[in-house]
């Protein structure tokens, strides 16, 4: 499942591909594919036709391209993908929306095989799309504001864990890099939120942004080879996991078999040792 430094490194390349370029044609292929888009798959086409491209932009796991005061917002899901190239070339099965541009250039495609990513013009979204005015800002944007963070964590009385996930305290912080994150901070992922002082946040948010822009810098992670970026290669920051996905392999800080927890259906990663279990967790 994309996470925010994937939807960040497709949004760079969206940003390099066709940001100042002018949709010729958009074709739905898939009407799921649209389905936020309420007016319809041929509304979708007819609003998209003619728009010139002006930005890129990106709140946790979504992205947007301003087109003139509106947005077209993008939701990658569990498998989509925007894929670049020569407009010639074969339309595969999963392709579900594709864009030409009046330079007759390389045309971008939306694909998605699990159809769970969306689509959709937001009339007057070009600087926040209304539908994700709610999701707070990612640790790496400017926006991002520590110290209210700080404040509104100790009042949540949650498990550290659930509080990373919380898209309306922080956003873009999926599943793995929580436990990666909360691995280098050598927090338990039960630790309740009232009981971190300021400086363990301050740590905490340290090893976040670390850990997203590390990933960033290889390209995102890949695991299930359905995501890959907007030129087609796959991310490998898996390589460099400490804890996420190697249950009972030796902790790279102290050798300690890593643990795997259930957690809210999935699991939890951690080092039993570095990581202990909290006394009165919030489980
Ligand atoms: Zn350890």
């Amino acid at each position: 499942m994309p996470e925010l430094p994937e939807v960040e490194t497709v949004r760079r390349g969206l940003e390099h591909h066709v940001v100042g370029r002018t949709v010729a044609a958009a074709t739905v292929l898939h009407p799921r594919a649209v389905r936020r888009h309420l007016a319809g798959s041929a509304d979708f086409e007819a609003v998209m036709a003619g728009r010139l491209i002006g930005a890129a932009r990106r709140r946790g796991k979504y992205m947007w391209l301003s087109v003139g005061e509106d947005a077209l917002l993008a939701h990658l899901g569990m498998s989509g993908q925007f894929l670049i190239g020569h407009p010639d070339r074969p339309i595969g099965p999963h392709v579900r929306a594709r864009f030409t541009f009046t330079d007759g250039g390389s045309d971008l495609r939306f694909t998605d095989q699990r159809t769970f990513g969306h689509i959709a013009l937001v009339p007057g979204g070009a600087e926040l799309p209304a539908p994700i005015a709610h999701i707070a800002p990612d640790p790496l944007e400017p926006a991002f504001d520590e110290a209210a963070l700080t404040a509104r964590l100790r009042l949540r009385r949650t498990g550290i864990k659930r509080a990373l996930l919380d898209q309306s305290l922080i956003s873009g912080v999926g599943n793995i890099y929580a436990d990666e994150s909360l691995w280098r901070a050598r927090l338990h992922w039960a630790r309740p939120t009232e009981t971190l002082t300021r400086p363990a946040v301050a740590t905490l948010l340290d090893a976040v942004r670390d850990v997203l822009t590390e990933a960033l810098k290889a390209g995102g992670t890949s695991f299930d080879a359905l995501y890959i970026n907007v030129n087609g290669e796959s991310g490998y920051f898996d390589r460099s996991l400490a804890v996420y996905g190697r249950e009972d392999q030796p902790c790279p800080r102290c050798g300690a078999p890593v643990r795997r927890d259930p957690f809210m259906n999935r699991s939890s990663y951690s080092c039993p040792r570095c990581q202990p279990r909290p006394r009165r967790g919030r489980w």
